[in-house]
């Protein structure tokens, strides 16, 4: 995955070392990428521990998904849900100050 600082406008490739998790409330983290030439941190996305498992889940289904037709709709009606769920979350932690 590519990245864009939104100070520099250096791209660079998102590896673990630049990736920066800060705990909001309960299980809710803001996820922020660092930028390794400037040091400046854009925000990436919220998540938690529900989105977590929905990644997981999906990336499963998505290795099977090619296999037959019904492996396929499963997984696009999997991935409708986690994006509800996705967005839900993003909504929320924008309001936690
Ligand atoms: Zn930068």
């Amino acid at each position: 995955m590519n990245i864009q600082c939104n100070h520099c406008q250096h791209t660079y490739k998102l590896e673990h070392n630049h990736v920066t998790i800060r705990y909001l409330k309960q299980d809710y983290r803001k996820v922020s990428f660092v930028c390794p030439k400037c040091n400046v941190a854009t925000h990436g996305y919220y998540t938690n521990n529900q989105v977590t498992y929905w990644q997981n889940k999906l990336a499963t289904l998505r290795k099977n998904a090619g296999k037959s037709d019904e492996a396929m709709s499963k997984y696009n009606r999997e991935e409708e849900h986690y994006q509800e769920l996705f967005d839900k979350v993003q909504e929320y932690c924008r309001g936690i100050k």
